[in-house]
């Protein structure tokens, strides 16, 4: 029957070449007390980073509704330190500090943007490496990224964030705490098997969900309803419980130091900023430190100061390593002991305000009784009797903030800067000082330039924060909250930035570009607004212009991949598919394992009828992110063309399960079902590809069909007629619903 005959001819397209290639071409537009007879001489040390972190929301710090049990745990069978500080309130330059023993001024990685760490500051991780431990890193946020320098050090540095399924959140930014802790096992699990038992190791895993968006899980969502924040530590403490237990496992526990602690709060609202990253109160410099192991006591709390540049140094002291005359913290385990210490005074710094909005730098003396800080309006608050910092004494201790403020100058004065200038190209160094910095680790204003006090621009910062929150979810509502800010200060670099986002976001793609081409004008075109604007010129049809700006980004920023893997769009978008498979090789050798290089690859090689490299890719990344369910999805593909629709169906079901509304693989399905002769089964799955994606005329012209094969005359008629609205030069569709309608009058007419 000629019905059965069209139905194959289709559904088998859907597996075609010539299909592939638009859901290629697509893809690229859319888009964890023994006795001392077994504690060895070297312990394992594992140091845990919780991004954004807050000390007085973790249980054992007081937090009343903290559901925090393991990290409370490991303070109740070792030390916690009462008061912990960090130096910034920012994650790139916080860790500078966690990982190298210095402040800020001392190596000279000042912010999350534009820094690199300088190649002669000594990691913590270089120490242990060249003491013979094992190292290794898994990291969970972008500004960890292995081009910022970090991974220096550690035999195996696990940066690699997943593209997300959430539209709602920047792809590539975030892994979340169980993927994280899943890799970290797999490491420590291959590690305990493969090495000699007099081996070590210096584990360094960090953790991103606490970081905003506060998202928790489902259970946790609903728990925390009221406060997500609080969902997400949660969830981070619960991961936790899976990373201490493998040591336990393993029988490592009683020769791992485990050291928790954070890179900044957050400011939840308080002193009128949302998160963290302009100012240095307390809410963003206190974090949590709970350290155990071999050699510390249990269930100690220590009221000495430790500052995360004091991390670095103490863990080096339990490892017995040798002391380096560089760094700039010290050893607190004679506190942690029980043995007295003095408080030691902290610097902290936060560049975000001038390098990001254009504002004036804010810089803090904090000894245990009294923070100074240094900005266009001075502060100086009594810790003890205000730990909120909401009553400025300056006014009236005039004599005291003198002399804090003068030991804060001698520090910023003092310190040198590295001798080598962090790794910029004369481009971007010429960007920085059209913005009035030098570069060499080293800022300083031009001159004369009165500089808005951060505390008096606050006010803007919950419009920027809508904004950069809303800026793909609500696009249009970003749009209009940053261009109000702009209206107040155009000079406000973030908005702008933000606010091509959103624009992207919405389609609008000519003022995307047009905002990113004034960021480019004033010098202030970041590596990362250049992929932006790359992405934006691409959508927009612009691919020669497209190129160019990626082409520069690439060279500027030569340790940067996603330049490269932005470029390699554009040529698989011009058709250029080896030049397309080229940059993607060169985007493996950056970053091994890279996601997106890997499907790249995958998606070229399926185009060539290469069933058994794109097999390879895609399975490479199923197995780095069992969760993707695009890759999933390909790999059904590539099993159909194979000829093993038995092993496609359930690969397009695992993909369906991780992501109900995945219009691809929910098609694929539906197309393996129809074409196996299942057309009932086939149906739902049709329906459900229609409403999770845009209408497509594979979609359509599948439903159609099916609908058809089940006796569903006229609603098989409905989908044609829609799918050849959306392209009337489908002479096949056409043809078919001529014949159903000269059938249907047949049937009216009686037998001659
Ligand atoms: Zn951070």
């Amino acid at each position: 029957m000629i019905l059965v005959t069209l139905f194959r001819g289709p559904m088998r397209l859907l597996f075609a070449r010539g299909f592939v290639l638009t859901m290629l071409i697509l893809a690229g537009g859319c888009r964890a007390g023994a006795s001392r007879s077994t504690v060895p001489d070297r312990p394992n040390v594992l140091l845990v980073t919780i991004d954004t972190l807050r000390a007085d929301h973790v249980g054992c710090y007081g937090y009343r509704d903290a559901s925090t049990p393991t990290i409370d745990a490991l303070a109740r069978r070792g030390v916690r330190f009462e008061t912990a500080v960090v130096h910034a309130p920012l994650t790139g330059p916080s860790h500078a500090s966690i990982l190298t023993g210095q402040i800020p001024v001392g190596h000279g990685f000042r912010n999350n943007s534009g820094f690199m760490l300088p190649p002669q500051v000594k990691t913590a991780a270089e120490d242990f490496r060249q003491a013979g431990y094992r190292t290794a890193a898994f990291v969970s946020g972008f500004p960890l990224d292995r081009r910022f320098g970090f991974n220096r050090g550690f035999e195996i540095y696990d940066d690699r964030l997943p593209k997300g399924n959430d539209r709602r959140r920047t792809p590539y930014v975030e892994r979340f705490a169980d993927a994280t802790t899943d890799a970290a096992l797999r490491w420590l699990g291959a590690a305990s098997s493969a090495r000699a038992p007099e081996s070590r190791w210096f584990l360094w895993v960090h953790y991103y969900d606490p970081h905003a968006p506060y998202e928790p899980p489902a259970d946790l969502a609903e728990r925390y309803r009221q406060a997500p924040y609080d969902g997400e530590i949660a969830f981070v403490d619960r991961q936790l419980a899976r990373l201490f237990g493998a040591l336990d496992v393993t029988n490592e526990t009683a020769r791992t130091i485990i050291l928790v602690t954070a890179d900044h709060g957050e400011s939840l609202g308080e002193h009128g900023e949302g998160t963290h990253g302009i100012f240095l109160y307390d809410a963003t410099l206190r974090v949590p430190w709970v350290m155990a192991g071999p050699q510390i006591p249990a269930g100690r709390v220590s009221r000495t100061v430790a500052r995360s540049i004091d991390v670095l140094p103490t863990l080096a002291d339990y490892a017995g390593l040798a002391r380096r005359s560089d760094v700039d913290g010290r050893s607190v385990r004679a506190a942690a002991d029980g043995r007295p210490m003095s408080d030691a005074a902290s610097y902290a710094e936060s560049l975000y305000s001038e390098l990001e909005l254009g504002w004036a730098p804010l810089y803090a003396w904090r000894t245990a009784a009294s923070k100074f800080i240094k900005a266009p309006h001075p502060e100086l608050y009594d810790l003890d009797t205000d730990p909120s910092e909401t009553r400025n004494r300056v006014g009236e201790q005039h004599a005291r903030a003198a002399d804090l403020s003068r030991t804060l100058e001698e520090v910023l004065l003092r310190t040198p800067a590295p001798v080598a200038a962090p790794p910029v190209d004369s481009e971007t160094a010429e960007r920085l000082r059209a913005l009035g910095y030098v570069s060499g680790g080293r800022v300083s204003h031009a001159a004369g330039v009165a500089q808005r006090d951060p505390k008096d621009g606050i006010h803007l910062l919950p419009h920027l924060n809508r904004g950069m929150s809303a800026a793909r979810t609500e696009p249009e509502l970003a749009i209009r909250e940053l261009t109000a800010v702009l209206a107040e200060d155009s000079s406000l670099l973030m908005a702008r930035r933000t606010r091509a986002v959103a624009y992207a976001a919405a389609g609008r793609h000519d003022l995307a570009i047009a905002d990113l081409r004034a960021l480019e004008n004033k010098g202030a075109l970041t590596a990362e607004d250049a992929v932006v604007l790359g992405d934006n010129l691409r959508s927009a049809g612009r691919l020669e212009e497209a190129a160019l700006v990626l082409e520069r980004a690439a060279r500027e920023n030569p340790a940067f991949a996603q330049p490269v893997i932005s470029l390699a769009e554009v040529r698989i978008q011009e058709r250029k598919y080896d030049e397309g498979a080229a940059l993607c090789e060169r985007v493996l050798k950056l970053v091994p394992d890279h996601i997106e290089a890997l499907r790249r690859l995958g998606d070229l090689a399926l185009l060539r009828e290469d069933l058994g490299t794109a097999a390879a890719r895609y399975e490479r990344i199923v197995a780095l992110d069992a969760n993707d369910a695009s890759a999933l999805t390909k790999l059904g593909v590539v099993r159909m063309r194979s000829g093993r629709s038995d092993l496609a169906m359930p690969l397009f079901r695992q993909a369906i399960e991780r992501e109900p509304r995945n219009a691809d693989a929910l098609l694929y399905l539906a197309g393996a079902l129809a074409s196996g002769g299942r057309p009932a089964d086939a149906l739902p799955y049709f329906e459900r590809a229609l409403e999770a994606g845009p209408p497509s005329t594979m979609a359509l012209n599948g439903l159609g069909l099916t609908r058809l094969a089940v006796g569903d005359t006229a609603g098989a008629a409905a989908a044609f007629r829609k799918s050849l609205q959306l392209d009337p030069t489908q002479p096949e569709i056409a043809r078919t619903l001529a014949e159903m309608r000269r059938q249907a009058v047949e049937k009216q007419q009686p037998e001659c």
